[in-house]
């Protein structure tokens, strides 16, 4: 886990490494960019550069300060996480808590930590903040926070991890260096699929194209989720005009729940933009083992259904992430309006 271990954003850790080395490590960083694209891998490395004995300014991995990293247990490497995180990786459990575990971190967590940033180092000259994932401070705890951003103690670094930067504070946000981590080159994502999961190349690689440069959701998708998704893309083209049926089983299937409609969209999405690109004869396409359904689909629509596809799939994600709607009831509009008029 250590920066020599984080793949594919040579940039930002080259940057770090340098500044530790040159002991110009700033008070405050952004780590921004997709989830599983290796930020917060690349945290624990700079906390292990930090603090190792056997390669300071590196992090050897083994040794007792670079181990203790890795197990959040390290005394100046000091992090603020949502307590339902806490519990997931098990380092808390539930009875910890006299309340269910927050999934934000709260202002507490914050005056907290800000009373042992007051203390020196126990073991290290200097200490690091992880803050994972930022955005998780409710915004009390944001401006709790900002305070501690304003005047940083001196031996102190905080690292932001976030995927979502605009959900921060301006005020936050400018008072920190950003660090850009962009998505991971789906050759790389590819290799560690067909490593750490023993999948065959092609599978390996229609894994790495959906997942789009996140090296966590690809590991996340396994053969049962891709045949899922493939199910899914299937009901939406058996949705025609003539049988009404079939739109309603459609809604029914991929409208089950909250998680599972903004999914099902996702996928179908990439499935019209593939489409899209069979349609002008493309050949990189998101579900290539769905190339024969994607050009015969390419054959039956024009551009005017394409892009009525692509509007009323955007609609539907919108009403039900940002105003609440019923996955259910947005997909059978979907599924109806993209029938057309019976018969
Ligand atoms: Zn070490």
């Amino acid at each position: 886990m250590t920066l020599a271990a984080v793949q594919g954003q040579t940039r930002a850790v080259d940057a770090l490494r340098k500044a530790v080395a040159g002991a110009t490590l700033g008070h405050a960083y952004l780590f921004t960019g997709p989830s599983g694209v290796g930020k917060e891998l690349t945290a624990l490395g700079l906390a292990q550069a930090m603090v190792c004995g056997e390669a300071p300014g590196e992090g050897c991995g083994r040794c007792s300060a670079c181990v203790r990293v890795e197990r959040f247990r390290h005394p100046d490497v000091l992090w603020l996480m949502p307590e339902s995180d806490q519990v997931r990786r098990r380092l808390a459990g539930r009875s910890d808590f006299d309340h269910v575990p927050s999934r934000e971190i709260r202002v507490e967590q914050v005056r907290r930590l800000q009373e042992r940033l007051a203390l020196r180092g126990l073991e290290s000259p200097r200490k690091l903040v992880l803050v994972l994932p930022a955005e998780a401070m409710n915004p009390q705890a944001q401006n709790a926070f900002l305070k501690t951003l304003e005047e940083p103690p001196d031996d102190t670094t905080l690292v932001l991890v976030t995927a979502a930067p605009d959900r921060l504070l301006p005020t936050l946000r400018s008072r920190c260096v950003r660090i850009a981590f962009g998505p991971l080159p789906r050759s790389l994502v590819a290799e560690r699929v067909m490593r750490e999961k023993g999948l065959d190349r092609a599978a390996a690689e229609a894994v790495a194209r959906l997942a789009d440069g996140s090296l966590e959701r690809a590991l996340e998708l396994d053969a049962q989720e891709l045949e899922r998704r493939r199910e899914t893309i299937r009901a939406f083209e058996a949705v025609t005009s003539s049988d009404l049926r079939t739109a309603l089983r459609f809604a029914e299937q991929a409208g089950g729940s909250r998680d599972v409609a903004e999914r099902a969209l996702g996928v179908l999405t990439t499935w019209v933009r593939d489409v899209a690109v069979a349609r002008v004869g493309g050949g990189d396409l998101f579900h290539p083992e769905l190339q024969a359904l994607a050009r015969e689909a390419a054959q039956r629509l024009d551009d005017i259904q394409l892009h009525l596809r692509f509007r009323l799939l955007d609609e539907a994600l919108v009403a039900i992430r940002q105003h609440n709607a019923s996955p259910r009831l947005q997909l059978e509009r979907l599924a109806l309006e993209m029938a057309g008029p019976a018969g």
